[in-house]
């Protein structure tokens, strides 16, 4: 199917090809003949599908012809982050380059009398986070019952930022007579209600399994003990061709504490976080987008879908706990066709059973990797192995009539990870020497990292 018959207007198919796009992603060719029909819609797509233009260009073809109203926009977009909102605006310019619509981009950390004074103007769409849109409307500075389109957008980062009590708010002031679309990279029950109770007769669209990595990014493994992990990160980094990377780390604190080492490493790091200024998140990314910052350690909730194209890294200095969130964070490479690497740095103990979970999910073992980029395989039960360097079918048979036991034992860190090559050529006697030599690169760090 081409964009012409999807039903989009000229200028639309202008700005669609001034961007470069020759044909409709699946989510795309879905989803925007019934939106332009007028249904509702529940597309569940992970970012990096194309799910924005999926919302943004039937959006634009509805809307255009009518006139924005003081303090009354006509459509709602909910982002449950500043970043992914930012994004969202950006994508709106971007489609709407030939159409006179204006938005407003409603997010926390801004100032909010600018906001205040575009409303006042008439706004066609508005692009909000739950929490600031709230409090515009409580001052009473937009009136929400001209809502003819309402977008939740990430409903599954909705609810794991507690955001669906705002949402059920909101969604109570806005006009029952509205097409309503939300999209959702999974299904959880708790959003399957909120459909249920938010949407009628609505279309589903899926463009992929909810717990289908993506296919362009190779995952790798390596384990270690808590003590080794910055230097097996290090280690990889050095040995990989990278040339700009997420690092993604459990805590905010750890990610200001990792961005700091590695500052001292002579890498180009940031840090990015919830808890930094949203001007300071806003140029660190445009700093990362740019390549002016190469490494950008970051949490989660910082990182969630964010559209960095040409990423060839992901790596999680922590396992992340939640299983979708792995794979989320791994989607932050291996985008628009490219080709993607996803390191893990895990430590048995808790880590053992997060790694089973995700390998659950994703429904194969992640290939277990040595620093030196060798692959064990197959796996050696070597002493000191934990159970997890096993692949899952392994562990699956021998679990057979030992119930949860294996996460139960005391595991011993898996130090051969580290401490030997594909050869089996280190001893565990000298490690610094051994640091140094296995990058290859000794205490030099890349020309492509350093600070500029
Ligand atoms: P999203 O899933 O909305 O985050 O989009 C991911 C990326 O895909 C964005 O950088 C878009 O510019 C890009 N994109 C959207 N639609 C298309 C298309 N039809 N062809 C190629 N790239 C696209």
């Amino acid at each position: 199917m081409s964009f012409e018959e999807l039903g989009l207007g000229p200028d639309l198919l202008k700005a669609i090809g001034d961007c470069g796009y020759t044909d409709p992603t699946p989510i795309q060719a879905q989803a925007i003949p019934s939106i332009l029909m007028t249904r509702d819609v529940v597309g569940l797509a992970q970012t990096g599908t194309g799910k924005t233009a999926s919302f943004i260009l039937p959006m634009i073809e509805m809307l255009h012809g009518g006139r924005a109203k003081a303090r009354m926009p006509r459509s709602l977009i909910l982002e449950p982050t500043r970043e992914l909102a930012a994004q969202v605006a950006v994508n709106f310019d971007t489609y709407g380059k030939y159409h006179k619509m204006t938005k407003a981009l409603l997010v926390g950390g801004e100032s909010m009398g600018e906001q205040m004074k575009l409303l006042e103007r008439g706004v066609d769409v508005l692009i909000a986070t739950p929490g600031r849109l709230l409090d515009l409307f409580g001052r009473g500075s937009i009136l929400l019952n001209d809502i003819k389109i309402l977008v939740i957008d990430e409903a599954d980062r909705m609810l794991d930022m507690g955001f669906i009590p705002d949402i059920d708010k909101i969604v109570s002031f806005v006009p029952p007579m509205r097409q309503t679309l939300l999209f959702s990279a999974t299904m959880p029950p708790e959003i399957k209600k909120l459909s249920d109770k938010f949407l009628s007769n609505p279309k589903n669209v899926s463009v992929a399994p909810p717990a289908s990595p993506a296919e362009n990014v190779d995952q790798s493994l390596i384990w270690t003990n808590s003590k080794e992990k910055r230097r097996v990160l290090d280690g990889v980094i050095r040995q990989e061709d990278v040339k700009n990377a997420f690092v993604f780390c459990n805590r905010k604190r750890e990610v200001d504490e990792l961005a700091r080492w590695l500052k001292t490493q002579k890498y180009s790091v940031a840090p990015m976080h919830g808890d930094m200024p949203q001007s300071l998140r806003t140029k660190t990314l445009q700093d990362f987008k740019d390549g002016a910052i190469k490494l950008l350690v970051c949490s989660d909730v910082a990182a969630r879908g964010l559209d960095v194209q040409a990423v060839s890294h992901v790596f999680n200095y922590d396992v992340p706990m939640n299983p979708d969130d792995y794979i989320h964070r791994i989607g932050r490479t291996g985008r628009a066709g490219l080709k993607g690497r996803a390191w893990s740095i895990a430590t048995p103990g808790d880590d053992t059973k997060y790694v089973a979970n995700i390998e659950r999910l994703i429904n194969k073992a992640i290939p277990v990797k040595t620093l030196g980029g060798s692959e064990k395989s197959p796996p050696a039960v070597e002493k000191n192995t934990p159970d997890a360097e096993k692949p899952v079918q392994n562990r699956k048979e021998e679990q057979k009539g030992k119930g949860r036991e294996r996460y139960k034992k005391p595991v011993q860190p898996a130090e051969q990870a580290v401490k030997t090559n594909n050869n089996g050529e280190r001893s565990q006697g000298h490690r610094k020497s051994e640091s140094e030599n296995m990058s290859g690169f000794g205490e030099d760090v890349p020309f492509f990292f350093k600070e500029k």
